[in-house]
């Protein structure tokens, strides 16, 4: 159980309505619902009441197209929310998967530092009790101290898709939730389609509201199920319900309009004590509100305390990590964490950046854990070049040649084709190399790659020849097409002189064709991604052909990852290519 009031009591109004605790079902308030007591001033001082941060990553955001955890990345994703400090992981559907259950079983043997674990499930079935539904005995199974059930709260869905009486959608609600509460859970009842319900039917979407009060809910969740809810409604139908309900009220908004983040930061503005979400903005469609992005704004705009203090700063590598055990692409433009979330582009700007950075960004970066990094592209002006280089630890500024050899170069590669704002790492190689500071680790020779098409499956070979000093290195590799097969020989051919190279994998893999119009003579940009225990970094590969291009990439990303883990080459005066653009 939270330590914390479940209701609204102290809240002036709330008095003479106990809010519905579990095993102590509200009494009828002053709107003559039972359960739902008057509430005044739910917009007290922000701050002044703790926001519970609900995380749905587990269970909403993995409906999300192209996001699926195995079990041990649950568990990884569930560590890291509560390293971040949200106050309940919502982890899973128990009913619905084994996959779920599995989770459970083994989440309770999770260091929990500071997070509950909440297991979600709906409401039992029509025409049936609570004790004999084996989703609400899977529910319970899962022995987590929070429960959330979902109960439908739109007559359109009660008469069309459960095809039962609006009396009994009321009676499951409440008995499911007694039969939870009963069981000494605490439990949030997510009322499903409420917005539209409340537009469709007021009456009855309060109605379902004060059956789960009553039966036990200590919160009550409003969700905007379809996200077609914009952000003055939000806050109507929001304060239009506090003012009837003794009951904590919480939110749940899906980014159909755009406008999830914006409706969770007003709703809690508004009132509302409970704000769900999934990491990134996951989810169905257009995704979940994104719970960073809310956290962000309510911490640093809006004066809430939302994670423990302290936490707020792990945002932006909290978004990382949770994107990579994903395995999907960090979105370099997230707000609040993104990459490039405090870049900017004009080279005009650059030198004021440099003098005043708070006159170009709407927060500090290092508030969540970010930086202003300052983009490189082809309308780089000097003092951008001067800028990235000193972000990398390079200082150029006593070297004016240098850095005007830097910028032709950079300059003269863009034009072929490279990009360098999301390929930092290939820039530091560039720079680096240009400026006499990149040691050799390996040279290629050459490279033959055989690809065999068989009715069975695909598979292809690679050949590299490579030089380590002095030394000639010719190493074999076989994968699923032909920069699968590149890479293993790479890595075999090095693996033996530069064991570091064991902890680097790759994490994302792009391929985009320039100049679609001119099929016979399009360039070919590669950005690849590859990652180390402690981050990820990404390299590019321009070339007419695929493979080539590939291959560049490839190089950097192994070249960049032995610079990182400190590797000391074979042949360390020799400062030579590794495969940034000459
Ligand atoms: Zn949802």
């Amino acid at each position: 159980m939270s330590a914390r009031e479940p209701g609204l009591a102290g809240e002036a109004g709330a008095a003479d309505g106990q809010p519905g605790t579990a095993g102590q079902p509200g009494t009828a308030g002053p709107s003559g619902l039972p359960g739902l007591a008057g509430l005044a001033g739910a917009a007290g001082d922000p701050g002044t009441e703790k926001v519970e941060v609900y995380d749905t990553t587990l269970r909403d955001g993995s409906q999300q197209v192209g996001l699926d955890l195995t079990v041990a990345d649950k568990l990884r994703v569930a560590v890291a929310l509560d390293a971040l400090g949200v106050d309940v992981v919502e982890g899973g559907w128990p009913g619905s998967n084994p996959k779920d259950a599995e989770f459970f079983a083994r989440a309770a043997d999770l260091p929990w530092a500071h997070a509950k674990l909440a297991a979600f499930g709906s409401t039992r079935p029509p025409r049936r009790t609570a004790e004999d539904d084996p989703n609400l005995l899977a529910l319970l199974a899962a022995g987590t101290p929070i429960v959330t059930l979902v109960g439908k709260a739109w007559t359109l869905h009660v008469d069309e898709a459960l095809r039962t009486t609006r009396e009994e959608n009321l009676a499951m609600v409440a008995e499911s939730v007694r039969f939870m509460a009963a069981e000494g859970r605490r439990v949030i009842f997510d009322a499903e389609h409420f917005f539209d319900g409340y537009r469709a039917d007021r009456g009855y979407a309060l109605e379902v509201l004060a059956a789960a009060a009553e039966a036990g809910a200590d919160t009550l969740a409003l969700c905007d199920t379809n996200g077609g809810t914009l952000p003055d409604e939000a806050v109507r139908i929001l304060g239009e319900v506090a003012a009837v309900t003794g009951t904590r009220l919480g939110v749940h908004f899906h980014n159909d309009s755009a406008c999830a983040v914006a409706n969770s930061v007003v709703a809690v503005a508004g009132g509302a004590l409970h704000v769900q979400g999934a990491a990134n903005g996951y989810g169905e469609r257009c995704g979940n509100a994104d719970l960073f992005s809310v956290i962000a704004s309510l911490e640093l705009k809006r004066g809430h305390e939302l994670l423990p203090a302290g936490r707020l700063a792990a945002l932006a590598s909290t978004a990382r990590t949770i994107a990579e055990l994903a395995n999907l692409p960090f979105e370099s433009r997230q707000p609040y964490v993104g990459s490039s979330a405090f870049a900017t582009k004009a080279g005009l700007h650059a030198s004021a950046i440099a003098r005043r950075p708070d006159a170009y960004s709407h927060i500090d970066p290092a508030s969540v854990g970010n930086h202003a990094q300052v983009l490189v592209s082809e309308l780089a002006g000097r003092s951008n070049v001067l800028a990235k280089a000193a972000e990398l630890g390079l200082d150029l500024s006593g070297d004016p040649a240098l850095a005007s050899t830097i910028l032709d170069q950079i300059k003269e590669a863009e034009h072929r084709g490279y990009a360098f704002e999301a390929a930092d790492a290939s820039f530091e190689l560039l720079v680096r190399k240009t400026a006499g500071l990149l040691p050799a680790w390996f040279e290629l020779e050459g490279y033959r790659v055989v690809i065999e098409r068989g009715a069975a499956d695909d598979r292809s070979e690679a050949i590299v020849r490579l030089l380590l000093g002095e030394q000639r290195v010719v190493a074999v590799g076989e994968g699923v097409g032909p920069v699968h097969a590149l890479d293993q020989a790479l890595r075999r051919g090095l693996a033996e002189v530069y064991p570091a190279l064991a902890g680097i994998h790759l994490v994302d893999y792009k391929v985009r064709i320039l100049d679609g119009r001119a099929a016979t003579s399009a360039v070919t940009r590669v950005m690849l991604t590859s990652a180390d225990a402690g981050g990820e970094w990404t390299t590019v590969g321009v070339s007419d052909d695929i493979v080539t291009a590939s291959w560049e990439a490839l190089a950097d990303g192994i070249a960049y990852g032995l610079l990182r883990a400190g590797a000391a080459p074979l042949a360390s005066p020799e400062l030579t290519a590794s495969g940034a653009p000459a």
